[in-house]
């Protein structure tokens, strides 16, 4: 039950306080067994979301797409990149050209989306959208022009062709009115058609896990796997369209949009899932969704090792006793303080500082302990995650039928960008599940808007046909 496993969180916890020796890297939690064994599972997962007869019912959806293929360096043009649904809400310009190589040209304004908007009608979201883009192209002197423009939409959507997206739910911090079930790039145009001010040609809605790939993909032809580690977490890869039921045809390759946040949401990781993530659960905005995404992702690591604070506390664990009403405040630990704690050096003073704060006037002992939930509860993400890339690897390597998996994976996210030992731990435990391969993890520079920008490229240049 869930309360035991809470406990024996707690109990991994004050095992590592006591007990010095173990305090190493390979002593982890879940272990090296639980990893491989939740691989597995994922695997299977996988399978599922595929095939016909189990996609209406799988957990982990597997979408398709409409991307067949990686960009090979002789696109060119002038686009706008929308990019939604991650940290930021972005627009940018990508001038894509060749002199004798190809060269890419960007300038971006990041918009802030209040929280009202986020929450309140769909309609009013697509104009503020469109508002935002009015915005950026009378800065950028191209309201006359009608450029191409291509959407990045972190949320899943069902995908028929490239220019529509109709989503399926809403996730992390977004829950407006009237938009599942819809046509994000309908709703898109009807508010830019609205404004009357100028004219947008949207080609393409991609997520960011497929911006993510294709940025990469420009730079390493190799990259076959998008992968985010932020706000959210999810990951695409290349399969052959053999093996994917819901789209016509056998020949070549297609990327699967795999939405693994959804991992679990069938009751498939109520063994891992403890009592704090449960009650991360029960106070989203989405309550039995994404539970994956919920042990994993940026949205919710700093409030998971919160409850666990206090639950420490409460057993007279930490702080002697003492809980303060900041520390029982929902939000008031962030995984930005999870990544400075973890920090090798600064650290233990920056677990003082952080603490202080919260009022809770803590120890030395305190700080070390604090730290050690951090390293628990950020090792569990990067080892979950581990497992379910592992079987997203371990697939490529089974479609190419060759012995030793020579791959590229894409990644972005602020998580994985911010936390001082989060990509370490993730590729050391990533590459042992995949014994026998050469697997690079390539950040993506630019995030993943010049990606979309990258699918709108080649589609111009396929004279409009509605996949690539
Ligand atoms: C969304 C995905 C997205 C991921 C990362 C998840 O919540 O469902 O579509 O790729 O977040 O942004
Ligand atoms: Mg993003």
């Amino acid at each position: 039950d869930g309360s035991g496993k809470g406990a024996a969180l707690i109990t991994a916890v004050a095992k590592r306080l006591h007990n010095k020796h173990r305090q190493n890297e390979n002593n982890t939690f879940p272990s090296v067994e639980r990893v491989i064994n939740v691989m597995a599972r994922f695997r299977r997962e996988m399978k599922n979301g595929l095939s016909r007869d189990f996609n209406p019912t799988a957990a982990v959806k597997m979408l398709p797409t409409f991307v067949r293929s990686i960009p090979d360096g002789s696109e060119k043009g002038d686009f706008i990149a929308l990019d939604l649904g991650g940290s930021y809400f972005r627009i940018l310009r990508v001038k894509v050209s060749h002199e004798k190589k190809q060269t890419v040209q960007m300038e971006s304004e990041i918009y802030n989306t209040p929280e009202d908007i986020m929450h309140g009608s769909g309609t009013r979201l697509f104009d503020h959208v469109a508002e935002c883009l009015g915005d950026f192209m009378e800065k950028q002197q191209i309201k006359d022009k009608k450029l191409p423009v291509g959407f990045t939409f972190s949320f899943p959507c069902r995908q028929s062709k490239l220019d529509e997206g109709i989503l399926i739910t809403w996730t992390k911090r977004f829950k407006a009115s009237g938009v599942e079930g819809a046509d994000v790039v309908r709703l898109l145009n009807r508010a830019i058609k609205k404004r009357g001010d100028y004219d947008a040609d949207i080609m393409a809605v991609v997520n960011d896990t497929v911006g993510t790939m294709m940025t990469c993909g420009f730079d390493d032809q190799r990259c076959e796997v998008g992968l985010i580690i932020g706000t959210g977490t999810n990951a695409c890869y290349m399969e052959e369209m053999r093996h994917i039921d819901l789209v016509e045809g056998d020949e070549g390759r297609m990327c699967i949009n795999t939405e693994w946040g959804a991992f679990g949401d069938d009751g498939s990781l109520e063994d891992i899932r403890t009592e704090f993530d449960r009650e991360i659960d029960r106070g989203s905005l989405n309550p039995g969704k994404q539970l994956f995404e919920k042990m994993v992702s940026g949205l919710y690591m700093g409030e998971l090792v919160r409850l666990i604070l206090v639950k420490m506390a409460k057993e007279g664990l930490l702080f002697e006793g003492r809980i303060t009403p900041e520390l029982l405040t929902k939000g008031k630990f962030e995984t930005k303080h999870v990544s400075a704690i973890e920090k090798s050096k600064e650290g233990l003073n920056k677990a003082k500082e952080i603490l202080t704060r919260l009022g809770v006037e803590p120890s030395h002992e305190d700080c070390i302990a604090v730290q050690h939930v951090c390293t628990i509860v950020s090792f569990r993400s990067a080892n979950l995650v581990a497992s379910t890339l592992g079987a997203i690897l371990n697939q490529l390597r089974d479609n190419k039928g060759v012995g030793r998996l020579r791959t590229t994976v894409g990644v972005d996210g602020s998580l994985y960008k911010m936390h001082p030992q989060y990509a370490r731990r993730l590729h050391k435990t990533t590459r042992r599940l995949v014994p026998d391969s050469e697997v690079r993890f390539l950040l993506s520079e630019s995030g993943s808007g010049k990606g979309a920008a990258m699918v709108t490229a080649v589609l111009a240049m396929s004279w409009g046909e509605k996949t690539i």
